[in-house]
């Protein structure tokens, strides 16, 4: 990691910081061009704005498909104080970015949390009702 690419990351954590001491979660992330112009920030907001998808990943990745064309997307950074959620990690990769490089990793900052702190996913059924449900999607992926 270049000195620029620590500077980054180091407005990230900061973001992060700026987060918490709003009453939000301790998570900052921000998108960089190629020459490491910072093109947008955002700080978690998940608790301020009654939003369990307030992540600032997500709210980048959001932000990026909807103002960046695909090629500009594609050579965009991610600097973010920890490594995205799987949530966020879907969006990162539906809106195109380019990289992502984060400080804590998800088993750091797991690390950090009081023990049974983890989200548990209910039981999921499926598949069912093929026949019908694929009705819809059928020849829309063409
Ligand atoms: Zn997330």
């Amino acid at each position: 990691m270049t000195r620029d690419e620590e500077r980054l990351l180091r407005r990230a954590i900061e973001l992060a910081a700026q987060a918490r001491a709003g009453g939000n979660p301790p998570f900052g992330s921000l998108l960089a061009a190629q020459d490491g112009t910072v093109l947008a920030e955002e700080r978690n907001s998940t608790l301020t704005d009654r939003d369990i998808t307030a992540h600032p990943e997500l709210k980048l990745a959001r932000w990026a498909a909807r103002e960046l064309d695909p090629a500009t997307a594609a050579a965009t950074t991610m600097y973010t104080s920890c490594q995205p959620c799987g949530m966020c990690a879907e969006a990162i990769a539906r809106s195109g970015l380019g990289r992502v490089v984060y400080a804590l990793s998800g088993a750091q900052l797991d690390g950090l949390k009081p023990p049974g702190s983890a989200f548990v996913a209910p039981p999921a059924e499926g598949p069912a009702l093929y026949d019908e449900a694929s009705l819809p999607v059928k020849g829309y992926y063409t």
